[in-house]
């Protein structure tokens, strides 16, 4: 199928590099213009080069901003709304995580990742529903199937995208006569910066091997197609869906 998104501009937030930097390329490859964010300016602005060379007819506008920074959301989203024009794609991609075992982890560090996996989502997509104004809308959230499975040293992400299954879930079905779709996207262990320290560890590596049933771990690109379909109209009858792209971890016991 050919997806096209002409005359469609998505935000994809944390998309400097890794699974947001895959999303956005691929939304630019079907012809949708994007605006990419990150907190690190000089990396969004390499991005935005890199991005702009291998797409010159596409509108690419960077904005850096810490979307952890609630009380500010509002008018980040509205300055980029001005730059952008219209918004009909977000992608709440940006996320944290933060190792340390349940009986030592500090209930500050556990509020900063739930306040940038979840508060901050919440955030987005209200001020999302509100600039809408009525128009059809579609929102992919970047779960994991860490919000599913448990893993040790991993509470206060897995517990941040255990709560994002849920507001999108939520999100979906409040808004669906608004004819905003919400879906959410749970990539298995996929190669990027977030995993280098496990993709580092020959143990762990192996093990994901091991377990995944397609014996490899995943690229962002793995995951960028299944975003772009969520966006597009080709999903318009998918909503408060939790999508595993795992190579089928979670099928297995
Ligand atoms: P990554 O390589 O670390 O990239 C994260 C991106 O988010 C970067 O652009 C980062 O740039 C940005 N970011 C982080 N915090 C931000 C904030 N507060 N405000 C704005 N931007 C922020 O991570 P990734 O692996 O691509 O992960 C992307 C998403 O996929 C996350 O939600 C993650 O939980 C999810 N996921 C990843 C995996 C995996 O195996 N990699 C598996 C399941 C789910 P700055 O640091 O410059 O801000």
């Amino acid at each position: 199928m050919n997806i096209d998104l002409k005359n469609q501009t998505a935000l994809i937030t944390g998309s400097s590099k890794g699974i947001g930097l895959a999303i956005a390329s691929r939304m630019l490859d079907a012809n949708a213009n994007v605006i990419i964010n990150s907190r690190n300016n000089d990396e969004l602005t390499k991005t935005a080069s890199m991005l702009t060379k291998n797409f010159p007819n596409k509108k690419i506008i960077p904005s850096a901003f810490d979307i952890s920074d609630i009380d500010q959301i509002s008018s980040w989203f509205n300055n980029i709304r001005k730059l952008s024009g219209p918004i009909n794609i977000l992608v709440n991609n940006a996320g944290i995580t933060h190792r340390e075992f349940a009986k030592d982890i500090h209930l500050n560090d556990f509020d900063k990742v739930l306040m940038t996996n979840v508060n901050a989502v919440l955030k987005i997509c209200q001020e999302f529903f509100t600039h809408l104004k009525g128009q059809p809308g579609k929102i992919v959230n970047i779960s994991s199937m860490i919000s599913n499975l448990a893993r040790k040293t991993n509470i206060a992400y897995s517990s941040s995208k255990g709560a994002l299954n849920q507001l999108t879930r939520s999100l979906a079905l409040e808004w669906a006569r608004n004819k905003i779709n919400v879906n959410a996207l749970a990539p298995g262990f996929i190669k990027t910066d977030l995993t280098g320290s496990l993709l580092k560890d020959d143990e762990f590596n192996q093990w994901v091997k091991t377990r995944c049933p397609m014996g490899r771990w995943g690229n962002p690109t793995d995951i960028s197609s299944t975003a772009v379909f969520l966006a597009s109209d080709a999903a318009n009858y998918i909503t408060g869906q939790i999508i595993y792209v795992d190579g089928g971890i979670t099928a297995t016991v």
